[in-house]
């Protein structure tokens, strides 16, 4: 990679449901980098927060809760398709957090400032360690903005819909494509309007659009340009 202080650092950025973590996880895999996917904190924090039934809407409340969580990311103890176990107060929540509840009002927890400095602080310290594969919505933009190469994985709603659907009925769950697309939609409006690290390409990023394209010419496009870099 071409800068010698933080040599290593690749930002993976994108809406909802647009591979980012099946790629990231991939491309971490060939090139023996960390892969860290940041859409666990802020699913992590919801899901205590809708467990302890928290006022969702109280944000020093939840700022704090941020601040305080003890969230522990540990190897994979299954193959059922986890690329990581996340374990709170010695629960395997690893599955709980892609529940529709916690999506439905991920956004919400995620456009808190306090929150997003609490979590994002801890992004940063882990990324500049480097050879790291960092997945998220604002890595490329503010966690680190000087990552070596800025990706920002895109497809359409309806395309990332689908794959999210496919994934769910592939894991044996009950799921239903339009109530999918909606959420999807939902969640993008608010992630890319919100006041704070909006979710948008960096300035210096590539942009890929998956909609034509498999996940396999995604990673191969994505791993020439790591390694040309
Ligand atoms: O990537 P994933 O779908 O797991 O992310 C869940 C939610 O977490 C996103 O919809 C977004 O609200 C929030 N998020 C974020 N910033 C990140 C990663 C995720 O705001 N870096």
């Amino acid at each position: 990679m071409t800068n010698n202080i933080h040599p290593s650092i690749i930002a993976l950025d994108g809406p909802a449901a647009s591979g980012k973590s099946t790629l990231g996880r991939r491309l971490a895999d060939s090139l023996g980098y960390l892969f860290f996917d940041t859409g666990i904190m802020y699913r992590a924090i919801t899901w205590i927060a809708l467990q302890r039934d928290l006022d969702l809407r109280d944000e020093s409340l939840i700022t704090i809760l941020a601040q305080t969580a003890q969230i522990d990311i540990c190897p994979p103890s299954k193959d059922d398709g986890r690329a990581c176990d996340v374990v709170i107060a010695e629960k395997d929540v690893t599955w709980d957090m892609r529940d529709g509840n916690v999506e439905a009002n991920v956004s919400v927890v995620s456009a808190y400032a306090g929150v997003r400095r609490a979590l994002s602080e801890q992004q940063r310290r882990i990324g500049l360690r480097g050879k790291v594969v960092m997945v998220g919505r604002d890595i490329g933009t503010v966690v680190l903005p000087e990552a070596d190469i800025k990706i920002y994985l895109d497809a359409s709603a309806e395309e990332r819909a689908k794959r999210r659907y496919d994934e769910l009925i592939a894991r044996g769950e009950q799921a239903d494509y339009d109530e999918i697309l909606s959420k999807v939609i939902e969640r993008d409006r608010i992630d890319s309007t919100r006041a704070v690290a909006p979710l948008r390409p960096a300035d210096d990023a590539v942009i890929i659009d998956s909609d034509k394209m498999d996940a396999d010419q995604v990673f191969g496009l994505v791993l020439k340009l790591c390694l040309a870099a």
